[in-house]
């Protein structure tokens, strides 16, 4: 791993531009934006990413985090299209752990603590290592646009940017919007309101509100979010609370990566506490006093402020994790006490929980409201529809998280750099990615609070595992252009690598009585058919790959270095075998005629009431039809096969 100092990118980005037009432009230096620019660039797109601070580029607004359960899952594959959030997540993360463990791997959530100086420093490091990449410190004011043509009503086309106090306006041929929780921002702490995209930070300005508003004519709706106040962590009782450790061997989120920068015994602890009824006293108390919450905005639901969720679950005592900002940092970060009452009251609650009974606080909560633009006025290429040229990603499409916002800008990115060569756009299937069912999700269904991903979201979760995320993505992102030739190389040493351990398994068999010898670890049915390959006897939970190998030294053992993997793709080969069956299939009845009189309200199907409400609208004659509708989900289009093929 290696790193740049920061104030070399400050001192690389003042000064004059080269260039008045670039391919690409990205506007905003958050998740979306940095992840936007590097993929234009890795595209070979001569790409400029204009953004309001240099020093906040890879600032972490909020939690000092990374994955998680759904959000690590989009970490590997943003990581798989040669992104950067998993490398900066292994180079910053101080306690590292996998989540939902005690679910099957496919459902694991790699997650990491981050320090945020080591992330911001990583992501800096590498935009400036980026060729093609030029980064500029300004404010974009406005979008340059082309009058719509008279022949195609309403179609407008963005060509470049305008910068607040400076004269030329920069042309490209693509402009990736991605301004997070600054448009139209404003701030709330207790009673005081003021206009910010986040603490320390102007919003953007109201002539780039304005533009996507009345000129382009796009629906922009209205979100907030909210953070916990800093603690000292020096005034923190940690004996009262229980101390969570990091797992012994840290697993990187990136698969360039054997280990972390941070070593297992450097790891820092979380700690967990609760909330008492004293706190839920002072939130009501206190209710009058918080302009945040009294307003109807939506606001995250599985990141809520304590006010949200003591009025929802009055009577409950409400998880708090203590969780460190840095390795040599003095501040905590108390996730799950998000708050925007006034600095005086935010004290007062936090001393309602006994390890916090002698807090300070470094600095209070508040609360952010931004617009956002409805995401279904969007390509599945995050490309706006009505107007050429203007890609949005991140925040500003209606999500919330880093690595939604990360595994969106990625992928305007890359369409950005194509539109710029002028090559058609191309889109991520769900049934590849959980990128493709985020982007599928905003585009098809828009939504209507802060949108975060969840593995439920996902049809084929068996199929789209963290562990395999490279096989899934790297060979498609070369082929795209994103990705680089030494990453390729791995991911292909790996793929056949496993090919040939999954091939020599295949061939491998054992009698059942030989099993009951030379594994007695493992408990064979007597049902089973009598003689076992490599990969069925894998499938056994009690059997390792290791110790499968010790069996079969000189088959195996050149496959030791493949161990995890090979043991989840043996316990996921039939759901994945039927999966791809179930793909497959439709995909060759593309042409089914679906009854011109089919009930979809009544339909014995599982169908969700919007699937049957869309279908039932537009009626369209063919599976292949039903297939390409937006808001039909795969899993929708094989219940529907099911129907129609069966009642014939
Ligand atoms: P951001 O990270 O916001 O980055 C936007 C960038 O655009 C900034 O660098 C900004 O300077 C730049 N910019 C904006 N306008 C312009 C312009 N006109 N010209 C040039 N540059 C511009 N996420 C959660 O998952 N859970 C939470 O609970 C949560 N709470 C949050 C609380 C607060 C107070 C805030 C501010 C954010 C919170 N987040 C939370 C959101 C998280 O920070 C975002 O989801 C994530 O950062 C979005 O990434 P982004 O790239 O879309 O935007």
């Amino acid at each position: 791993m290696k790193l740049h100092p920061v104030q070399t990118l400050v001192s690389r980005c003042i000064g004059h531009l080269s260039r008045q037009r670039y391919d690409v432009i990205v506007v905003g230096g958050g998740h979306a934006g940095t992840e936007a620019a590097a993929a234009a660039a890795r595209m070979g797109a001569e790409t400029l990413l204009v953004t309001q601070k240099i020093q906040t580029i890879g600032a972490l607004s909020c939690n000092p985090s990374l994955g998680g359960v759904g959000k690590g899952h989009l970490v590997r594959e943003v990581d798989a299209l040669d992104g950067l959030c998993g490398r900066a997540g292994d180079w910053a993360g101080i306690h590292f752990s996998i989540l939902n463990r005690r679910k099957g791997p496919a459902v694991w959530g790699p997650r990491a603590q981050l320090d945020r100086q080591r992330y911001r420093e990583f992501i800096q490091g590498e935009l400036l290592s980026i060729k093609r990449l030029t980064v500029l410190e300004g404010s974009v004011e406005d979008l340059l646009v082309t009058e719509p043509n008279p022949d195609e009503p309403g179609s407008h086309r963005v060509t470049g940017i305008c910068l607040e106090n400076v004269l030329h306006p920069i042309s490209a041929s693509s402009v990736v919007l991605t301004t997070g929780t600054f448009l139209s921002g404003s701030l709330f702490v207790g009673q005081t309101t003021s206009p910010g995209g986040r603490i320390g930070d102007a919003p953007s300005s109201a002539g780039l509100s304005r533009t996507l508003k009345e000129t382009l004519g796009l629906r922009v709706g209205r979100l907030r979010t909210g953070t916990p106040p800093r603690i000292v962590k020096e005034s923190v009782d940690f004996s009262l609370a229980n101390v969570h450790l990091p797992d012994r061997h840290p697993t990187p989120f990136s698969f360039m990566n054997t280990h972390t920068r941070c070593k297992p015994e450097e790891q820092l602890p979380c700690h967990l506490t609760y909330t008492t009824p004293g706190v839920e006293r002072v939130v009501q108390e206190s209710l009058h006093l918080n302009c945040h919450i009294q307003q109807d905005t939506k606001g995250p639901r599985y990141c809520p402020s304590i006010e949200s969720r003591v009025l929802r679950f009055p009577g409950r005592r409400h998880l708090v994790w203590l969780e460190p900002e840095g390795l040599t940092s003095d501040l905590l970060y108390p996730q799950g006490l998000s708050m925007t009452m006034p600095p005086e009251v935010q004290l007062r609650l936090i001393r309602e929980i006994p390890a916090l009974r002698r807090a300070e606080i470094h600095a209070p909560g508040y609360g952010v409201q931004y617009d956002f633009v409805c995401p279904t006025q969007l390509s599945s290429a995050l490309q706006v529809k009505s107007t050429q040229g203007l890609f949005l990603a991140g925040q500003i499409n209606g999500t919330t998280g880093y690595e939604e916002a990360a595994a969106q800008g990625l992928w305007a990115g890359v369409n950005a750099a194509r539109q710029a060569h002028s090559m058609p756009p191309v889109s991520l299937s769900r049934t590849e990615s959980y990128i493709g069912v985020l982007i599928d999700d905003l585009v098809s269904r828009g939504v209507t609070e802060p949108y975060r991903m969840f593995t439920s979201r996902a049809e084929f979760r068996t199929t789209l595992r963290p562990d395999n995320a490279d096989l899934r993505l790297t060979p498609k992102g070369y082929e795209l252009g994103c990705v680089s030739s030494s990453r390729y190389q791995e991911a292909t040493r790996v793929q056949n690598s496993l090919q040939e351990a999954m091939t020599a398994l295949q061939a491998l068999t054992l009698s059942t009585n030989s099993c009951r010898e030379k594994l007695p670890d493992i408990r064979v049915s007597e049902t089973k058919s009598t003689v076992l390959t490599g990969m069925e006897l894998l499938q056994y939970k009690e059997l390792s790959f290791e110790m499968l190998a010790s069996v079969f030294p000189e088959r195996l053992s050149p496959y030791l270095e493949f161990s995890q993997r090979l043991k989840i793709e043996a316990v996921y080969k039939p759901h994945c075998d039927i999966n791809k069956k179930e793909i497959e299939r439709i995909q060759r009845e593309e042409n089914m005629f679906l009854p011109p009189d089919i009930d979809y309200f009544s339909l014995p199907v599982s169908l969700s009431n919007e699937a049957r409400e869309i279908l039932d609208r537009v009626r369209p004659t063919t599976l292949g039809a039903a297939t390409r509708l937006e808001g039909i989900t795969p899993a929708a289009v094989v219940n529907l096969y099911n129907y129609v093929h069966f009642a014939k």
